[in-house]
């Protein structure tokens, strides 16, 4: 088994996570029917996308 040479010190590994928080999700605003949807992709209550129905609407 692989064993660590040293202890990794409160910094160091700090900084590795320095990089590991999430993110909030983005969201807009559907031009079409004005729900929120998420950026490049098919609004999933209207099923519009840059304009024009695209057919994926359920119900
Ligand atoms: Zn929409």
């Amino acid at each position: 088994m692989a064993v660590p040479k040293s202890k990794i010190s409160n910094s160091r590994r700090g900084q590795r996570r320095s990089h590991d928080a999430l993110r909030a999700s983005v969201s807009q605003e559907c031009p079409n029917c004005g729900e929120l949807k998420r950026p490049h992709h098919v609004c999933a209550s209207c099923g519009h996308y840059d304009g024009r129905d695209v057919a994926e609407a359920e119900a």
